[in-house]
């Protein structure tokens, strides 16, 4: 099991799992419930996630997952010189490196 994706809620990350199953390669969401018990967990461990069951096809799901994330992605960002992730317009620094965003 590897995770793949972490999701900002629930509808997200049943898109991410069924683009992924589309792809042939089968997937789980984890913390499906947990956004209402918010207030118990760190924020990053309430989010929903997108795991997939074959490690090998990692790669594969990276490149479907950034295919949903550009598709997705609202116009208002910028993305990351040094690691290429994007960030929302107002960031100063990149959420994923740390470097400073242009
Ligand atoms: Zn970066």
């Amino acid at each position: 099991m590897k995770r793949i994706y972490t999701a900002a809620n629930l509808p997200d990350a049943h898109l991410v799992r069924n683009m992924l199953e589309q792809a042939g390669i089968p997937a789980h969401i984890f913390n499906a419930n947990a956004i209402g018990a918010l207030g118990d967990l760190p924020m990053s461990a309430a989010y929903p996630q997108v795991w997939i069951a074959q490690v090998h096809q990692e790669q594969h799901a990276r490149s479907v997952v950034a295919e949903y994330s550009r598709a997705a992605a609202p116009l208002d960002t910028k993305a990351c010189s040094r690691c290429g992730e994007s960030n929302p317009g107002e960031f100063e620094l990149c959420w994923s490196c740390g470097a400073e965003l242009p």
